[in-house]
């Protein structure tokens, strides 16, 4: 892992850069931090540049619980004895780090799912986050940033430096990965419009640089999400199962899938069929004792109407 550094935002609020970025907020000699990073050897970087300042690490806010996102907690926790704060629909994955792997894969995983990209050493949440507003006795707000996981929450400082955790991906890492995974589509793209609502003089995301401003960023996030949903219905012309339908999207974005992206993805595309489904767009069949998907009857009405409105232009 490459030598982790310490970056001044504004006020007292820094960030260490790193594949999952870690924020830092400062008060006197006692340091908050927003994530710990992707394992131990990142928590334990992280403790050196705490020491090299002459901070105490106080507590640790968790966003959510993705193993890449709360992997320093436990070597910061056994060294430090500082708290950790979490949503609470994020603290049972944070204290029985099985439950990443096995919730992604949908049973038992077997060994190789169980590396440190989806299962993190387990830690315990002294604090629980259980509505938007400051997180435990600190000066820091959490919001409510629900869909990418179960509970997860955007943490503001006082200085309005906004840490949006993974609500938003950068446009190189969309434009390149083009899918990205997602539990809840529909609260996603809620979360993408009351992003663009919430001032902040500095965004900074959980992957990707920090932003002055998030409108397009949103827009383009939300455009990615909307142009999976249509290539899913399009794949949905004929009845398919979701593996068929993983496969022909990574067809469409020339993806090809290792253990990791094939559990985060393959779980990411039944959450797309899903919102799909509540939206009358996709109906599912049983089929050869196959569960496939196939358009629904309001999809036809919705291309209708909309065929009939620009028709009518
Ligand atoms: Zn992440």
């Amino acid at each position: 892992m490459a030598q982790l550094t310490l970056k001044h935002i504004r006020g007292n609020t820094y960030y260490i850069p790193a594949p999952a970025n870690i924020g830092i907020f400062v008060e006197g000699d006692q340091a908050v931090l927003i994530d710990s990073g992707n394992d131990k050897e990142a928590g334990r970087q992280i403790l050196r540049l705490l020491n090299e300042h002459g901070w105490n690490l106080k507590m640790i806010i968790n966003t959510h619980s993705n193993a890449d996102h709360i992997g320093g907690n436990a070597f910061l926790q056994q060294r430090t004895e500082c708290r950790i704060a979490a949503p609470r629909g994020e603290c049972g994955f944070i204290e029985n780090p099985l439950l990443e792997p096995a919730f992604l894969f949908g049973g038992f995983p077997h060994k190789d799912m169980k590396n440190k990209f989806l299962m993190a050493k387990q830690s315990t949440v002294t604090d629980v986050i259980s509505e938007p507003g400051a997180v435990a006795d600190s000066d820091l707000k959490s919001v409510h940033l629900p869909g990418h996981f179960f509970d997860m929450v955007g943490i503001i400082t006082p200085d309005n430096v906004f840490f949006i955790a993974d609500s938003l991906f950068p446009e190189n890492i969309i434009n390149k990965y083009h899918l990205f995974f997602l539990f809840d589509v529909k609260a996603h793209l809620e979360t993408l419009d009351r992003l663009k609502l919430i001032d902040a003089e500095v965004y900074v995301p959980g992957h990707g640089k920090p932003l002055s401003d998030l409108h397009m960023l949103a827009e383009t996030n939300k455009n990615k999400v909307l142009e999976i949903m249509d290539n899913i219905l399009s794949i949905c012309a004929d009845p398919v199962t979701s593996e068929e339908v993983l496969e022909k999207l990574c067809n469409i974005y020339g993806i090809s899938l290792d253990l990791n992206q094939y559990l985060l993805l393959s779980n990411t595309i039944r959450s797309y069929l899903s919102c799909l489904y509540g939206e009358g767009r996709l109906e599912y069949i049983f089929t050869g004792n196959m569960m496939k998907w196939k358009q629904g009857r309001d999809h036809y009405a919705l291309v209708s109407e909309m065929q009939e409105i620009s028709g009518g232009r």
